[in-house]
């Protein structure tokens, strides 16, 4: 039995203001779903202190692939971890394109997470062109590939994926709930039998109105929320459907 995750990527967004009145508004959490938020990496202290008698978790929207070091602007997974958090996002799309990660790149960031006892949510999707060309899935299998590659299969299926179509994010289109399974059916049989108990969240426009039928999909098991996270109510509509 797979416990749904819906997690909240915050992306470049708050103040000091705006983000303690965000967390006042976030849900309780149920029992049986796991809810986290992915503030800007200056105001997770002040989320951490905020939800010390929460069960949601924090995490970051990024971290460093090196350890320690002559990194300037880096932070590194044992920092994350030494302040509290319990996961980290590695692979998300903007990172991709708007920075230049590579396949390696996230799966060496995904290394130092796990490393740190972190658990990475790596995202994987394909851009629109690629879906008109008819590469999706070759393109999901090269992301996931190349983190299995080098981490092992074990720790892939031990972290939580999220198939977060490029089209979809931010732009209020959502993959229908079909093409969403489509996509998480695939990247289950990638995972095999390792993988019967790995999240997978979609991530891509998910908003309250939308959030049922996805979640009703057999392999879809939460979501990573962008926009809709900014606003609490929404935020704890999308978990009650969770
Ligand atoms: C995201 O940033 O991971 C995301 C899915 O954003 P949005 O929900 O705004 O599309």
């Amino acid at each position: 039995m797979r416990r749904p995750l819906v997690a909240g990527n915050w992306k470049m967004h708050g103040s000091r203001e705006s983000v303690a009145a965000l967390v006042a508004g976030l849900p309780q959490v149920r029992l049986e779903v796991d809810v986290a938020v992915f503030p800007p990496y200056v105001y997770i202290p002040q989320v951490l202190e905020a939800l010390a008698d929460s069960a949601i978790g924090v995490g970051a929207q990024n971290v460093s692939e090196q350890r320690q070091g002559a990194y300037t602007g880096e932070i590194a997974a044992d920092m994350l971890r030494d302040i509290g958090c319990r996961y980290v996002i590695v692979g998300h799309s903007e990172r991709r394109s708007l920075y230049g990660e590579s396949d390696q790149q996230v799966a060496d960031k995904f290394i130092a997470a796990g490393t740190e006892g972190l658990i990475p949510i790596l995202c994987v999707g394909e851009t629109l062109v690629q879906r008109e060309q008819g590469e999706t899935l070759a393109v999901i299998a090269r992301q996931l590939d190349a983190v299995i590659a080098a981490a092992g299969l074990e720790a892939v299926c031990a972290a939580v994926i999220a198939y977060e179509p490029v089209w979809a994010i931010g732009t209020g289109k959502t993959a229908t709930a079909e093409q969403a399974q489509q996509v998480h059916w695939a990247i289950r049989q990638r995972l095999g039998a390792t993988g019967e108990n790995t999240r997978l969240l979609y991530g891509g426009s998910v908003k309250a109105a939308n959030a049922a039928e996805l979640f009703a999909q057999p392999d879809i098991d939460g979501a990573l929320v962008g926009g809709a996270s900014l606003d609490s109510a929404e935020f704890g509509e999308i978990c009650k459907l969770a």
